[in-house]
């Protein structure tokens, strides 16, 4: 656990167990501001791919937050889906009371397997909580920070319209149906995939998009790839089948490793980092738990694009991967402010 931690610079991890609670919240970094990053709630094989994912995705909040310009570290929550029965409404509540004793170095979420419902039952217990009803559901400025980051690599970087483009979304969720409904109305072809039934059939109905299995979305013909559904899914075994020009989606930690980075950067197919432009739900989040004005959090949302562009820009002029480019400038971003809170 120490040399996973070590590994990704972690600062604190925190372990909760009461009852049916198992809950881990990781704080990668305090040294922008209080720690800030979604609650997961998924199943997990067993403890230490909880870990593993909790404390991946607190190092790459931190990322996310610094070329956000956002005030805020990096932090994540997993709860493990408890086995068999058990009362959501008490789960949440008890999380927002282990959250409260931390003391505001770490502000929740939702994320992938939370809705505004449970960010209520934790704030009935704690005011450390960023997307409760009150703020709403950040999903939206996330998918128009993609929506915005597919258009800028189709027109700037790949010379295609979004008219004459085809773009595969991976998942329907939060992000990724709102995302399709914004492809669809730019005049996008859109091909889709769900690992839930209910929500392909569901689109197919509404909207009359090609559907592709589950197995063959990644290696579907098209100018964008866009993961929307969980991480880890571009790796070095799948790289060379990719049929895509560039990968640009919400999906947190879509490179398994750096070898995919490399083996995309050396099959010419330009990698939109995901921590650059999936962090329109953190800025939306951010900005109205610290009360900015809309004005304000309108000047973050635009700065996403500006940020992507100067990845692409020192990709090219340096010839490195993306990912590499965009975790270089997060880190200068975190170590030109100082010290650890
Ligand atoms: P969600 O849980 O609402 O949706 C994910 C969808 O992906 C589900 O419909 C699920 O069935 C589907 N899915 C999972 N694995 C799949 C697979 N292999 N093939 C096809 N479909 C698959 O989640 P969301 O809020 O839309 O977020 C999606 C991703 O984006 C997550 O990784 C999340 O951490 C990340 N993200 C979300 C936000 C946000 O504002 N919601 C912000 C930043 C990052």
């Amino acid at each position: 656990m120490f040399d996973l931690m070590k590994d990704h610079q972690l600062q604190e991890l925190h372990c909760f167990q009461q009852g049916k609670l198992n809950a881990m919240v990781a704080i990668h970094s305090t040294r922008l501001g209080p720690a800030l990053g979604g609650c997961r709630f998924v199943s997990y094989k067993d403890f230490e791919q909880a870990a593993f994912d909790a404390v991946r995705l607190a190092q790459g909040m931190s990322y996310k937050a610094a070329l956000a310009n956002v005030q805020h570290g990096g932090g994540k929550a997993v709860i493990l889906l408890p086995e068999g029965e058990f009362d959501r409404r008490a789960l949440f509540e008890q999380f927002g009371e282990c959250v409260n004793t931390l003391a505001g170095r770490y502000i929740t979420a939702m994320d992938s397997g939370t809705c505004v419902e449970d960010m209520d039952w934790i704030k009935s217990k704690t005011d450390f909580v960023a997307s409760h009803s009150a703020i709403g559901n950040p999903s939206p400025y996330t998918a128009e920070g993609v929506f915005q980051s597919i258009k800028l690599t189709l027109e700037e970087e790949l010379n295609t319209s979004m008219e004459k483009a085809t773009v595969a979304i991976q998942g329907l969720g939060n992000v990724g149906y709102a995302l399709m409904e914004k492809l669809i109305s730019a005049g996008t072809t859109v091909i889709v995939s769900d690992t839930d039934k209910e929500k392909t059939r569901k689109v197919i109905n509404e909207h009359g998009v090609f559907v592709a299995p589950v197995s063959e979305l990644l290696v579907e013909p098209c100018d964008v790839l866009a993961p929307c559904g969980l991480g880890g899914v571009i790796t070095p075994q799948i790289v060379p089948q990719l049929n895509c020009k560039a990968i640009a989606g919400c999906a947190n930690n879509q490179l398994l490793n750096e070898e995919a980075g490399e083996l995309l950067h050396q099959r010419e197919i330009l990698y939109a980092p995901d921590f650059v432009i999936n962090s329109g739900g953190l800025i939306y989040a951010s900005g109205q738990y610290n009360q900015l004005s809309k004005e304000q959090i309108q000047v973050n949302l635009d700065k996403l694009i500006k940020t992507l562009a100067s990845v692409y820009s020192a990709s090219h002029d340096k010839n490195l991967p993306t990912d590499k480019v965009a975790v270089s400038m997060a880190q200068e971003r975190i170590e030109a402010f100082g010290v650890d809170n």
